[in-house]
């Protein structure tokens, strides 16, 4: 059975530096805001050609501090797209901000732009926008709409380390952007990480405070802010592995365009071929009709899937209140997407035994 990820054989390259960088912590006495997070934050910064990385405690939380840092007014709307992974909508809700659900493109899957201004009222103050699956969003008519309208952007890179929009570096483009370390992304940590980017000094230094209490000086805070700090072990295991992502970014974009020549059955939908080498292929998501037929081939073709997801955020009963909305596209979308595995530690033996599986689905309507 090939897996759909297998993080052991993720690890592998790096296992004994990050030992090496673990053990150091660890003897090191500091466990919390100190060198080993520096260091991560100012690479991480530069690796996203932004000004200003604020190390967090995962990728939910850098959504949450940034939207809690522009402190908008209660009951603001925040504009979100329909399809993505709840995360990327909880902290609206938890800051009693009201999210707007805006259909995606059927095509990219990510928020349509084209759909977003019919959306905006007075009372709008952001658009969260989600690089879902590795592609960036259409940043350049998104901050246009934003910017005519006076709105903050805030991206949920989780998915995206590394992605390009328009020879911009995702993570430079929006007004601030929110990072996973999830030990499945891109760039995983060994646990439970998240940052922000921004080149915006005065939320900068806001979220820094946040993450720890509010607290500017210590003992003296000036905001009610959370506990959200990245851990001195994880930020070493992060500075480690941070030079290893564009080379598994590439060989992830080698397989993506592997996927996209080779894999020929009409009646499956691919993703869009124009930014292979601009994505960062987080996930190869393809769709059917009839996925259930699919994803039965591929596992007794031994090929594990996976599905980014299965029931949209109106649909969860966490949104009891959005359970009446009927987003179309987004509905159509879950119930037909299957994530093919897309890591940098396929060999190229098993691109192929992927492709063959696929191909060899006989397609039952
Ligand atoms: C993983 C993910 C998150 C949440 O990150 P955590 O570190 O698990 O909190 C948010 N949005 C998207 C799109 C994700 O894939």
């Amino acid at each position: 059975m090939i897996p759909f990820l297998d993080l052991n054989e993720i690890n592998k390259p790096c296992l004994g530096a990050i030992e090496e960088a673990s053990l150091r912590v660890l003897r090191s006495g500091w466990y919390i805001l100190g060198k080993e997070l520096q260091a991560f934050e100012k690479s991480f910064a530069d690796y996203c050609d932004a000004e200003y990385c604020v190390g967090v405690a995962n990728g939910l939380d850098a959504i949450g501090l940034i939207l809690r840092a522009y402190d908008f007014p209660e009951d603001s709307e925040i504009i979100v797209p329909a399809n993505t992974y709840i995360a990327s909508v909880l902290p609206v809700s938890y800051l009693n901000l009201i999210p707007v659900l805006v259909e995606p493109d059927p095509v990219t899957m990510l928020i349509d732009p084209g759909q977003i201004e019919a959306q905006i009222t007075p009372q709008t103050r952001a658009i969260v926008c989600v690089d879902l699956y590795g592609r960036s969003c259409e940043m350049d008519v998104i901050m246009d709409i934003a910017n005519r309208n006076n709105l903050k952007v805030v991206t949920d890179a989780a998915q995206a380390h590394g992605a390009f929009y328009q020879n911009k570096k995702v993570g430079s483009i929006a007004h601030a952007t929110a990072f996973s370390f999830y030990p499945t992304k891109n760039l995983g940590a060994l646990g439970d990480a998240g940052a922000v980017t921004t080149s915006d000094t005065e939320l900068a230094e806001k979220i820094q405070y946040l993450r720890n209490y509010g607290s500017k000086e210590r003992y003296k805070n000036d905001y009610q802010g959370v506990n959200s700090r990245l851990d001195e072990i994880q930020a070493a295991i992060l500075n480690v592995k941070l030079p290893f992502l564009d080379s598994d970014n590439a060989r992830r974009r080698e397989i993506a365009r592997r996927y996209l020549a080779e894999i020929k059955p009409e009646n499956l939908v691919l993703p869009p071929a124009d930014r292979i080498y601009e994505d960062a292929w987080h996930l190869f998501v393809i769709r059917h009709t009839n996925r259930a037929a699919l994803v039965h081939h591929l596992d007794k073709a031994g090929v594990q899937t996976n599905v980014h997801y299965p029931l949209p955020v109106h649909k969860q009963k966490a949104y009891a209140d959005l359970n009446h909305l009927e987003l179309p596209i987004t509905e159509k979308i879950h119930n037909q997407v299957v994530s093919l595995p897309l890591n940098p530690v396929l060999t190229d033996q098993e691109v192929s035994h992927i492709i063959n599986a696929v191909n060899s689905f006989e397609n039952p309507q």
